[in-house]
């Protein structure tokens, strides 16, 4: 199966603590980098990882706290200095470019990339990128200031050839393009072969969705329904719920309901608030609501649909 893995380069929420970074992973498709919210040290978590940074292209904002893009400048004045060619895409909110095109001609103005900023609307559901290998939207969720979650849609693959069945009708090879993406096939004496009989249908596109930070919201239910792997944020155990409320943050257990409800695969946990040095406690919450939970910890490399 191609790669479609998540990488946690920090899972912290606003106040850092020396075991936490703040919010950012790394999503790589097919070997293709997006990059998902940028909290300070986020440059460092990438060299530790071992990521490619020539094969960054794109970052996603989910909204403008510091938690989620403190480590912006850091991160493209280092990629700079590596030499770094090209473009880079932030996608963000309006605001963004306002505040961070200051910043960048201050510090960058040598650079030899450009930075571009691309704008969607947080409140509405959109799709805000889209490749060959992967589709993008946007759709909001409930925080202080407009947030938005993401979803990272698999683009269909092509159909798998059966070998014996093409050698046997002698196909040429020009044609094995459109028969991988469901063409029939017409022999030279004009018997017509179904498609069903050459290819073995593709694996089933897979999703990824991240919803960070919000409070406990049904909203989001039909965007993220039946997703393979759920990010959700975990701010708070659930005798701290007053103060997840307050914040416009989740508990853990809130997080398990909406994968309850969404009925997705997978929930992963984060953005943990400083005062939980351990969270097994919020681990078990929400496990006793969606058993397959896992916690997120700065390093991980979680598969998706695994
Ligand atoms: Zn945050
Ligand atoms: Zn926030």
């Amino acid at each position: 199966m191609e790669k479609f893995e998540i990488n946690i380069l920090g899972c912290g929420s606003a106040l850092p603590t020396t075991k936490r970074f703040t919010s950012s992973q790394m999503v790589n498709i097919r070997e293709k980098l997006f990059m998902i919210d940028c909290g300070e040290g986020t440059q460092i978590q990438f060299r530790k990882m071992k990521c490619n940074f020539n094969k960054l292209n794109r970052i996603f904002i989910s909204h403008l706290h510091g938690d989620h893009v403190f480590g912006l400048p850091g991160l493209i004045s280092t990629l700079s200095m590596l030499g770094r060619r090209g473009e880079l895409v932030i996608h963000a909110q309006p605001d963004a470019e306002k505040v961070f095109r200051p910043v960048l001609d201050y510090f960058c103005k040598e650079s030899d990339f450009r930075v571009c900023f691309e704008s969607f609307n947080s409140n509405v559901n959109s799709v805000i990128y889209e490749d060959k290998s992967v589709k993008v939207s946007a759709f909001p969720l409930k925080h202080r200031v407009p947030s938005a979650g993401f979803l990272f849609e698999e683009q269909a693959r092509p159909n798998h050839l059966i070998p014996e069945m093409i050698a046997f009708y002698q196909i040429p090879v020009h044609c094995l393009k459109d028969i991988k993406n469901g063409d029939d096939f017409v022999t030279e004496a004009g018997e017509l072969i179904a498609n069903s009989r050459l290819t073995r249908p593709a694996e089933k596109s897979r999703k990824y969705a991240y919803c960070s930070d919000t409070a406990y919201s049904e909203k989001i239910i039909p965007w993220i329904e039946g997703v393979d792997l759920l990010y959700h944020e975990a701010t708070f155990c659930e005798a701290d719920l007053a103060r997840a409320k307050e914040t416009f943050h989740s508990s853990a257990r809130q997080a398990a309901e909406i994968a309850c409800k969404a009925n997705v695969k997978q929930l992963m946990l984060g953005h943990f608030s400083a005062r939980y040095p351990d969270v097994s406690l919020l681990l078990k919450e929400a496990q006793s609501v969606f058993p397959n939970t896992i916690a997120a910890t700065e390093e991980m490399v979680v598969q998706v649909g695994e």
